[in-house]
C-alpha cells in the first residue's frame, strides 16, 4: 500500500539534495494506482540529482510539493497510531497479540485514515 520515492530538496527554488519519502500506493484524487517510478534527472549548478517521476495511468499528476505533504501527513499518522496502540497495550496488558498482528492492525487503521478524511470521519461518528 506504500511506495518509496526519491524526490529533492528544495531550498531558495534550489534543489540541495535528495530525500527518501513514503507515499501512498495510490493516487489521493481518484484512488488509482500511482505510475510505476522511473529516474528523473535535475542540473543544479554542476551537480545532478537522481529523483523519482511517475505517471499515473489515472492522468492525475503528484507533484514533489504535494507528495512532501502526503509523507508528512503519514508520518503523523504514524506517531498517532504509536502512541493510540501503546496506550491500549499498557491498560489492557494483551500479550497474545503479535509483532505482526499489530502491524496489521495499524496498517489497516492507516489505511483507513488516508481514505477517509478527518472532516469525513467526523461526519460519520455524528451521524
Ligand atoms: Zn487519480
Amino acid at each position: 500500500m506504500f511506495k518509496t520515492v526519491t524526490i529533492p530538496i528544495v531550498s531558495n527554488d534550489k534543489i540541495v539534495d535528495v530525500t527518501q519519502i513514503k507515499i501512498y500506493g495510490n493516487c489521493p484524487e481518484c484512488g488509482g494506482q500511482r505510475g510505476q517510478s522511473m529516474p528523473r534527472f535535475f542540473w543544479e549548478e554542476n551537480h545532478v540529482y537522481e529523483c523519482d517521476g511517475w505517471e499515473n495511468p489515472c492522468g492525475h499528476i503528484d507533484y514533489y510539493e504535494a507528495v512532501r505533504n502526503e509523507s508528512e501527513q503519514i508520518l503523523s499518522y504514524q506517531s498517532l497510531m504509536d502512541s493510540v496502540f501503546t496506550t491500549i497495550f499498557e491498560q489492557s496488558q494483551l500479550s497474545a497479540i503479535t509483532e505482526n498482528e499489530i502491524k496489521h492492525c495499524k496498517n489497516m487503521l492507516l489505511d483507513y485514515l488516508t481514505r477517509n478524511k478527518s472532516s469525513d470521519i467526523q461526519a460519520k461518528k455524528a451521524g
